[in-house]
């Protein structure tokens, strides 16, 4: 999916200091700033490091300075804003409703025309964010790829060879407990529509994500049934592509807009009352596709007619009423609230409730749920030594004696389940719905 590159902002177009590129952080977000400090304590790299630049009363008044022409655009506001985990717990407690995520999102939109990424690391994100992850058969070869290395005895051997030592500790982890890819995604692998059961409440496409696809195909597919159980016709639209989080996330908006204008032609055209997606990341993407088209008025139409429609799974559940399951599954469980479900969404309490209309389950709540675990997308891969010190933190909050510590999120669920590989603890990493549907399916079985 190839896309035109912006030109340069015309002088005296919108021309804001420092950042000079069409989309340029918006005035009427970081002005609306009282300075209060309210938002310091709650944000997980303040925390870390107690360095302003790295809060998000600092950032937003960095982001401002260099819009204002105060400040260049050099490291001294580019290192802040990418160190931010884009986790918006500052937004939940900020009075003035600073929207500091989308604010961050923007100027690094500058960031990635004023100061291309250089080197191999450029070139490799260049190829997974606009040669990769926007082409889901691209996508598929790739995890193909990984399926061959996990089933074939290559990874045995790499392991037994010692080889896998050349790699960084995070990303060994990570290779350690990355779930075994199956042959095929739940976008393949699902019948373009399925039947309501019992009283139809409506039509619901679901959103089958990249990553949840690829390591979490089976967490769609309890997904689908989910939905089907609780009387919504589901349809699986195959020409869906990726969200586009990453790459608003690394500032590559252009790319990011041609795949949200896609997703958009194919979720409207199905004609469906919802769009349900169970990754909290991808589906604070798609509520905010409208924020990628702010200078465009027809784009912007269809963004907000889409986004209506957009629902997290648990949220939809208790929406349109979800039967509370008859079977018992018998667990201890810990909930986390991922950030783009609790800060960026706020879903909190719909989970919970699925959670706690499951016989037998025991929901033992976790301290500071909802700090972030350091995943926020790829910043575990970019920033491994924050992302694990807030792992262990994360860690250090998991109640003794759980046997699952459930989520929303597939990036979430990598990066616990790394800590609990790294702290030996006899917990399984889970989604809520595959609790729900474990229930369910239970149900009419004897023993
Ligand atoms: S809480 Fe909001 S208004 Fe107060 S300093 Fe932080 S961002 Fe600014
Ligand atoms: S989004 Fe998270 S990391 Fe970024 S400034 Fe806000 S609280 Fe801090």
């Amino acid at each position: 999916m190839a896309t035109k590159e912006p030109e340069l902002i015309r002088m005296g177009q919108h021309s804001q200091g420092a950042f000079r590129w069409p989309d340029a952080p918006d005035p009427d977000k970081y002005s609306v700033c009282v300075h209060c400090g309210f938002c310091l304590e709650v944000c997980p790299t303040y925390q870390e490091w107690t360095d302003e630049n790295h809060s998000p009363r600092g950032r937003v008044y960095l982001i401002k300075a260099a819009s204002e022409g105060e400040l260049p655009l050099d490291e001294n506001v580019i290192n802040p804003v990418f160190t931010c985990l884009d986790c918006r717990a500052c937004e939940t407690v900020c009075p003035s409703g600073v929207q500091v995520g989308a604010l961050i999102e923007e100027a690094r939109g500058q960031v990635y025309h004023a100061r291309p990424k250089q080197g191999v690391a450029g070139a490799l994100e260049r190829l997974f964010l606009r040669g990769i992850f926007p082409h889901p058969k691209r996508l598929r070869r790739v995890a193909k790829l990984m399926r061959f290395y996990q089933t074939s005895g290559l990874r045995t051997a790499i392991r037994k060879t010692g080889a896998i030592r050349v790699l960084p500790r995070h990303l060994r982890e990570m290779e350690a407990v990355l779930p075994e890819v199956p042959a095929e995604g739940a976008r393949e692998a699902l019948p373009g529509r399925m039947p309501a059961q019992g009283v139809r409440k409506g039509a619901a496409a679901l959103f089958t994500g990249c990553v949840m696809d690829v390591f979490f195909a089976d967490v769609n597919e309890a997904t689908a049934r989910v939905l089907a159980r609780n009387g919504l016709e589901v349809r699986v639209p195959k020409e869906q592509i990726c969200c586009g989080a990453l790459q608003v996330h690394a500032g590559d908006r252009e790319q990011a807009r041609a795949m949200a204008k896609h997703n958009i032609d194919v979720f409207l055209a199905s004609g469906v009352d919802y769009i349900v997606i169970n990754a909290a990341g991808c589906g604070a993407a798609l509520k905010e596709y409208p924020e990628l088209f702010r200078d465009d008025p027809v784009w912007h139409a269809r963004a907000e007619q889409f986004s209506a429609k957009v629902r997290d799974i648990s949220e939809l559940l208790v929406e349109v009423g979800f039967d509370p399951p008859r079977a018992e599954v018998r667990r201890r469980v810990t909930y986390h609230d991922a950030c783009h479900l609790c800060h960026a969404q706020k879903i909190r309490q719909q989970p919970r409730q699925l959670l706690r209309a499951i016989p037998g389950l025991e929901l033992v709540e976790m301290p500071d749920s909802d700090r972030c675990c350091g995943s926020a997308g790829i910043y575990n891969l970019t920033h491994p030594q924050m992302a694990g010190e807030l792992l262990e933190r994360k860690m250090d909050d998991v109640p003794e004696g759980v046997d699952a510590i459930v989520m929303g999120n597939p990036g979430c669920m990598l990066q616990i389940k790394v800590g609990v590989h790294r702290r030996q603890r006899q917990a399984d990493v889970l989604h809520t719905v595959e609790l729900l549907d474990e229930a369910y399916r239970r149900e009419g079985v004897k023993g």
